[in-house]
């Protein structure tokens, strides 16, 4: 009688850990989504008292019968990509310095990777349009809490050993402007970050900025904030199309998806006045809040 073989499929994993969630999702080894779930990051917690809740999300999704081909996970940093460590007090505090790759490993016995969330969330775009030839020279910018970004060129992430990730949002984009906690007056995320569009709505007498945009103030009493945010993000694009030379640009995050229509003829204007710089097509993310998950993913599996 022949005894029926249980078949091991091949499964990769992607994590993607923010400061308030942490999505993981289970892969194909093409990096289709078969499944995914989300737990509380809690950032102010021991790591210890979240390992618990990481590992059994993993193991739900991960089922039977199942080869694992390595787990990919990208962290809000500061991180150690090469010794796999997450050391972030920022944003998360409670945690302390985390070998994630070594606790990974010694659980799953598989190849785990640890890269930068933005770093991942580009990596995660770059892959839903493979086969594109402009994403060899991409850029990304992410409008969040704070600005972040990532820049492949050649198809290879642009880092270095002691920093990681380049840190965008401190880019000068307006002499004389607000104080940021860098140290430095007028950085690109004090100017076009969520929180710095909040705190302008604010003083048109709105809660938050995504108030002005539920109540269609937008282009009435909140104009001035559209044409600042324009300006600000252009003259940071006039510095990266001049150090980089991208094929494509995009934009990711919540205020992106209220800005972006409205901004972009304003932003590709103000580049048009340029001589040097190649041009580059301006586009926003396809994945939204699943690129960094997908990029993790890419992380182990191509
Ligand atoms: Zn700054």
């Amino acid at each position: 009688m022949e005894i029926a073989k249980a078949v091991n499929e091949k499964r990769g994993i992607g994590i993607d850990i923010g400061g308030t969630n942490i999505a993981i999702g289970l892969f194909s080894p093409e990096g289709d989504i078969l499944d995914s779930t989300t737990i509380a990051t809690n950032a102010n917690a021991p790591f210890k008292e979240v390992e618990k809740g990481l590992f059994l999300a993993v193991d739900t999704l991960l089922g039977s019968n199942i080869e694992l081909l390595g787990i990919g996970i990208g962290c809000t940093g500061p991180l150690d990509t090469n010794q796999g460590v997450i050391h972030n007090p920022y944003t998360l505090p409670g945690w302390g310095a985390v070998p994630i790759r070594e606790i990974f490993q010694k659980r799953y016995n598989c190849n785990v990777q640890l890269e930068n969330d933005a770093n991942c969330a580009l990596l995660g775009e770059v892959f839903a349009r493979r086969g594109e030839e402009s994403v060899r020279n991409a850029l990304m910018l992410t409008f969040g809490t704070g600005v972040g970004g990532a820049v492949l060129i050649n198809g290879q992430l642009f880092k270095s050993d002691t920093f990681g990730h380049p840190e965008f949002g401190h880019i000068l984009v307006a002499l004389g402007g607000e104080e940021c906690y860098c140290g430095e007056a007028g950085c690109l995320e004090s100017v076009a970050s969520d929180s710095a569009l909040s705190k302008k709505a604010k003083l048109l007498g709105f809660y938050d900025f995504h108030d002005l945009v539920k109540k269609g103030g937008l282009l009435t009493k909140g104009e001035a904030i559209v044409e600042e945010w324009s300006t600000a993000v252009s003259r940071a694009l006039w510095t990266f199309a001049h150090i980089f030379s991208p094929s494509l640009v995009l934009f990711t995050g919540g205020v992106v998806e209220s800005l972006f229509e409205i901004a972009k003829p304003r932003i590709i204007k103000n580049m048009e006045r340029g001589h040097f710089y190649g041009d580059f097509t301006l586009e926003r993310s396809i994945l939204g809040i699943d690129a960094g998950v997908v990029g993790a993913a890419t992380l182990i599996l191509l």
